[in-house]
C-alpha cells in the first residue's frame, strides 16, 4: 500500500548507518534494503510513519515524525489544504498515534 506521494517525513543519514539491518527487520512496509553494507530507502511513499525504524536504530541514522501518517492527519490535511497533521499532541513534539 502506498500513501500520499512525497509527504513522508522519513529521513536517512547515511553517514551514521552501520548497515546492521535492524530497520529492514522492523519496517512493516519493506521501505528499506541493504545495499553496499548500508541501508537504502527503496520507496519512501510506502512509509506509514509508524516510527519503528527510528526507535530501533541505535545509531541515530533514521528520523521520522511518527504519527502524522494517521488517518486523522491525512483528513485534516485535505480539509485545511496544508501538511498532514492531526495535532492531537497539543503542539508538543510527542508522538500522538
Ligand atoms: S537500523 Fe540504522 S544503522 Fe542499522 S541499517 Fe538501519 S539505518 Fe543503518
Ligand atoms: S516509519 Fe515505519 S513504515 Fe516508515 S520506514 Fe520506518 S518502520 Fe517503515
Amino acid at each position: 500500500m502506498k500513501y500520499l506521494r512525497n509527504v513522508s517525513t522519513l529521513e536517512l543519514f547515511a553517514d551514521k548507518c552501520t548497515g546492521c539491518g535492524r530497520c529492514v527487520e522492523v519496517c512493516p512496509h519493506e521501505v528499506f534494503e541493504i545495499k553496499d553494507k548500508k541501508t537504502a530507502i527503496i520507496d519512501k511513499d510506502l512509509c506509514m510513519e509508524c516510527g519503528a525504524c527510528q526507535m530501533n536504530c541505535k545509531y541515530g541514522a533514521l528520523k521520522v515524525n511518527a504519527g502524522v501518517g494517521c488517518a486523522a492527519a491525512i483528513i485534516n490535511g485535505f480539509i485545511t489544504g496544508g501538511e498532514p497533521s492531526c495535532d492531537c499532541s497539543g503542539g508538543s513534539s510527542s508522538n500522538c498515534c
